[in-house]
């Protein structure tokens, strides 16, 4: 280990000591170390948030740190990665293009505000294709005019991979092309979540609510993860929605899951989902996949034939993020062999790989299938393990099983033994009616895409 990766093991070494976990994942996971010269530390961090508890909290044991591994005393600074910078920009600039605000909000009272937008996801660079055209057009209406009342929230949902994150941030990012002045924020529900226990600790609930209650276009990402959460966070969730909503100001929700399968949810929230436009992003098609292909692979150094862009686009059918990431592993392959055309044989070797190293990882304890659906369903391991007869639970508790039986090579017995012991014709029957409901059950199916693409 060289002196940085020591420096840098150590610091996050005595975070996790430090703090709790809940803490831990929100303000220290995502820290990276930039860099580290002429005596300044460069840490990159994803929300202003995160920087504000870093200064406050970690200085003094960085530089602790700094000066037992490496000797000096050091400069601390954070870059925040956010690519579409701080907004506002200059409360200065004339407010003629404020248009978005129909009531202009009261900017001196407003924090400085982290948009989250990737600047990466643009509506040009994403592909239009049978499944996700009612997601992309409703997305391209609200960019052109966020706040009408048709469209407004608006709720994408979808199976994993599939374009609603990357839709989000082209939203966000045509707004702001559009009106340079809007108050815009992506967040996904996780981090809003905790943002606000985050708040609520700090008792500074005000500046959470002053940030959330001021935007004028809201972007939350995987609703889906709210369910089965506390009351307060929910609470909040809903009084934003409200205050927002009142403002005529635009919402836009993407979820796993239609509004209707979030289960364990407040039914005020889940009515709210559901006022303005709901549309689904479905898996492409063939010629989607070939056209998504074709634009991932343009700029690329190595040239991609016809032939092998069709055999790519046949092997892909589900998701869009695997289709990317055998792309990667292509181009990986492709650089060690120093070939500069990608011929069939090289892309079946790159996903061959890709497949084994899946397939390697598929040893999944039936353990963490029961955590993941119970999640997913807001239901508890112990109910899922259970047998008490409630129906909610009695479906995830044979989902849970199914999944075990299709992603396990453990026996029924077996499977049985891990859901305290139950008799396997019981793991078997939960398996038949799992299976056969899939067959019709779209919803259903999505549901378990989901659920796989968290385990694999
Ligand atoms: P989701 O949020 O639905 O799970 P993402 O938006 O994260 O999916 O998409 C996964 C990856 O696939 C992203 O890199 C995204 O840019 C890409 N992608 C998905 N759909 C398309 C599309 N229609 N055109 C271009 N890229 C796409
Ligand atoms: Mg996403």
């Amino acid at each position: 280990m060289n002196q940085e990766e020591e420096f840098w093991k150590t610091i996050l070494n005595i975070a996790s000591e430090r703090f709790n976990n809940r803490t831990y994942i929100s303000f220290i996971v995502a820290a990276q170390l930039a860099k580290i010269e002429n005596q300044t530390v460069t840490i990159a961090l994803q929300t202003l948030l995160q920087q504000d508890f870093w200064e406050k909290n970690c200085t003094h044991f960085i530089q602790e740190t700094a000066i037992k591994i490496l000797g000096t005393t050091v400069t601390i600074r954070y870059i925040v990665e956010d690519e579409g910078g701080d907004y506002p920009p200059n409360l200065e600039e004339s407010s003629a293009t404020y248009q978005v605000s129909r009531e202009p909000s009261p900017s001196a009272t407003v924090p400085i505000l982290n948009t989250g937008l990737l600047s990466k996801y643009s509506f040009d660079n994403f592909v239009q294709g049978d499944g996700n055209r009612w997601a992309f057009s409703a997305s391209l209406a609200v960019s052109d005019e966020p706040g009408v009342e048709r469209y407004n929230p608006l709720f994408i949902y979808g199976g994993p991979g599939l374009g609603k994150t990357h839709l989000l941030h082209a939203t966000g990012n045509e707004v702001l092309n559009n009106l340079p002045r809007a108050r815009i924020r992506y967040v996904s529900a996780e981090t809003f979540l905790n943002e606000c226990i985050y708040h609520i600790r700090m008792d500074s609930m005000e500046e959470f609510r002053n940030l959330y209650r001021s935007l004028d276009v809201l972007l939350m990402d995987d609703v889906q993860f709210f369910t089965g959460k506390e009351n307060s966070t929910l609470n909040e969730l809903f009084n934003t929605f409200e205050t927002l909503y009142k403002q005529q100001k635009q919402i836009i929700f993407t979820s796993d899951r239609p509004p209707s399968e979030l289960n364990n949810l407040e039914e005020r929230l889940v009515s709210r989902f559901a006022w303005g436009m709901t549309v689904d992003i479905t898996p492409p098609d063939y010629e989607t996949r070939f056209a998504i292909l074709e634009s991932k692979t343009q700029g690329s150094q190595y040239s991609f034939p016809r032939k092998t862009l069709e055999y790519l686009a046949s092997q892909f059918t589900s998701n869009v993020r695997e289709l990317e990431g055998a792309l990667n592993n292509i181009n990986f392959l492709a650089s060690i062999k120093n070939v500069d055309e990608i011929s069939i044989e090289l892309a079946a070797e790159a996903i061959r790989a890709k497949k084994q190293e899946s397939s390697k990882r598929l040893v999944i304890p039936i353990e963490e299938i029961q955590k993941e659906v119970g999640k997913f369903y807001g239901i508890s391991i112990k109910e899922i393990k259970g047998s008490r007869r409630v129906q909610n639970i009695v479906q995830a508790r044979q989902i849970a099983m199914y999944l075990s039986r299709e992603m396990t090579d453990n026996s029924l017995p077996k499977i049985g033994r891990e859901f305290g012991g139950k008799d396997h014709t019981t793991v078997m029957h939960a398996h038949e009616k799992i299976k056969k409901r899939l067959e019709t059950d779209d919803g259903l199916r999505l549901e378990l895409e989901s659920i796989k693409s968290k385990l694999n």
